[in-house]
């Protein structure tokens, strides 16, 4: 929970007025703290979903597109709220209620208050921001592991970096909190700078500068302003921690207001951000992945150099290892105890990677679930981790990449999920599934499934001499019996399953894990 406060407080912080519970509602104002023994109650935890509710929450009332959080007002006196911020008056509540125009802006306001109260203890609080269109939720996650060596840190559960995630996890920073690490993402100019005003970073990390939501921004040049905003948004002297190894993120430097860290490959893209011969903060060397797509590399800070290998797979995770570990050896933490970390971390939120063995009507393969969410960046990444699979061993494994469609991508969209089928086909896979799922995905799926069609045939790997497959399902369901009937003839199967939460893979991923 946050640090205790008054709901006169409360009020006063999200600009509201009290209204005491039950009975007519009385308008007691402000400072008439000395109230009914409603207003007197001491808050100590917010939350905006009525099933967290607990001894001394505030709960906020948000009307969202299916449920309006106003309904459950009357109820939450029983679960030992102690009052709601409402945009109106709800009738029949016995607990205190805090009347705003605007109950998510409110939310804002009070997690804003909650830190400066904090930052106001002679105790130190370090908050690091993250962005970037990939990775965001897996370097929070390692983040945080990092960091828990070093002192108590709040993480948001999952990937809770909007408007609403990220005041709430900010409302769990109390006096015996030493880091809030704050994933930060957008689809808008803006946002972050909105994100900033609540947390501002003393430590911000920008990962990559990708395609996601490129429909709502326009062009890949916004999405760069817009993750830039992170650096803006950062505290007098705060430190900027910047990928050497994209250039958009590098160009970030001119907004940095103190030191900047530089995490990358050293070899790298072949991009020269240091003219000047500057050295990285933290680098890897000598990236390799073995069979089982675990990349070890050679992790250095200039000076000290030390072997790691991810308990985490895939490839793309190594910039992402690299950013938290570059934050937590700037707080303290010595390279061998992050070397140690990163190994003993095996799993990062659901549905990223996740590697697993699985059944489905008598027959076993393996599963590298990563059907989270996708978009162009992701796809890639994830379909170079599949055809790295099992390259080294001797039975070379049937690699199946069932993908649903891509969401959010604008006017290109068909091309670039043609672009993606290409890949598969270029990968050298041995079979791709398009999966559909409504009628507005059906296009997407076909698009790619052309694309790796066209790719194939031009490069002539279907046929005699190897046999790539391109099947298009109708939807999850589909896709699910069209890997039972690969798994009959192909005893010895890896399926990358990967597209956006709608196309439903996320579901079937969970009822194969559960062996159903
Ligand atoms: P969201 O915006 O949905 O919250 P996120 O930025 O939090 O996403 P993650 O959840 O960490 O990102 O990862 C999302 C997907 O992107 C996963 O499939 C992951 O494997 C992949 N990914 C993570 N980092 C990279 C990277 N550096 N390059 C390419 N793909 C990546
Ligand atoms: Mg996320």
């Amino acid at each position: 929970g946050m640090v205790p406060m008054t709901l006169q407080e409360i009020a006063e912080a999200v600009h509201g007025r009290l209204v005491d519970g039950d009975g007519p509602h009385a308008d007691l104002g402000q400072g008439s703290g000395d109230g009914s023994p409603h207003i007197r109650a001491e808050a100590t935890n917010v939350v905006s979903d009525s099933r967290q509710l607990r001894e001394g929450s505030v709960f906020v009332a948000i009307a969202g597109e299916r449920v309006d959080g106003h309904d459950f007002v009357p109820g939450i006196a029983a679960s030992g709220a102690v009052a709601a911020i409402v945009e109106h008056v709800v009738e029949g509540s016995s607990v205190a209620q805090i009347v705003v125009e605007n109950s998510v802006r409110a939310l804002g306001l009070l997690a804003r208050h909650n830190l400066d109260k904090r930052r106001e203890m002679d105790l130190p609080l370090t908050i690091i921001g993250i962005t970037g269109s990939v990775g965001k939720t897996t370097t929070k996650d390692l983040l945080s592991s990092l960091l828990r060596r070093l002192g108590s840190t709040i993480a948001p559960v999952g990937s809770f970096n909007n408007e609403i995630g990220l005041p709430l996890t900010a409302l769990e920073v109390n006096a015996s909190t030493r880091f809030l690490v704050a994933e930060m993402g957008a689809s808008h100019i803006g946002e972050i700078t909105y994100l900033t005003n609540i947390a501002p970073p003393d430590i911000s990390i920008a990962l990559k500068v990708g395609v996601a939501h490129l429909g709502e921004f326009g062009s890949v040049e916004n999405i760069a302003k817009a993750k830039s905003e992170i650096v803006q948004g950062l505290l007098p002297g705060g430190v900027a921690v910047l990928n050497a190894n994209d250039p958009r993120v590098a160009q970030m430097r001119r907004f940095a207001p103190g030191r900047v860290l530089w995490f990358g490959e050293q070899a790298g893209s072949g991009v020269d951000v240091f003219n000047e011969g500057q050295a990285f903060d933290m680098t890897a060397q000598d990236i390799r992945v073995d069979g089982l797509d675990h990349p070890s590399f050679t992790m250095s800070d200039g000076a000290e150099h030390v072997p790691v290998t991810l308990g985490i797979s895939g490839e793309h995770n190594v910039m992402n290892a690299l950013a938290a570990a570059a934050v937590a050896h700037h707080l303290g933490l010595p390279l061998d105890d992050i070397a140690a970390v990163l190994a003993d971390q095996r799993r990062i939120s659901p549905h990223r990677m996740a590697v697993s063995t699985v059944e489905r009507n008598g027959i076993a393969f393996t599963l590298i679930d990563d059907s989270f969410n996708a978009n162009p960046d992701s796809m890639r990444a994830g379909l170079r981790g599949l055809s790295a699979w099992g390259s080294s061993g001797e039975d070379k494994p049937f690699r199946v990449a069932v993908l649903g469609a891509m969401l959010e991508l604008g006017a290109d969209e068909l091309a670039l999920h043609r672009q993606i089928g290409e890949q598969c086909a270029d990968l050298s896979l041995d079979a791709v599934v398009a999966v559909g799922g409504n009628e507005a995905l059906a296009p997407l799926a076909q698009a790619l499934a052309d694309g790796a069609k066209d790719e194939a045939s031009r490069r002539g790997v279907t046929g005699s001499t190897q046999d790539f497959k391109v099947l298009l399902a109708q939807d999850a369901k589909q896709a699910d019996d069209m890997i039972s009937s690969l798994g009959q003839e192909h005893r010895n199967m890896v399926v990358l399953l990967k597209g956006s939460h709608v196309s439903g893979l996320s579901a079937l991923a969970e009822q194969w894990e559960k062996r159903e």
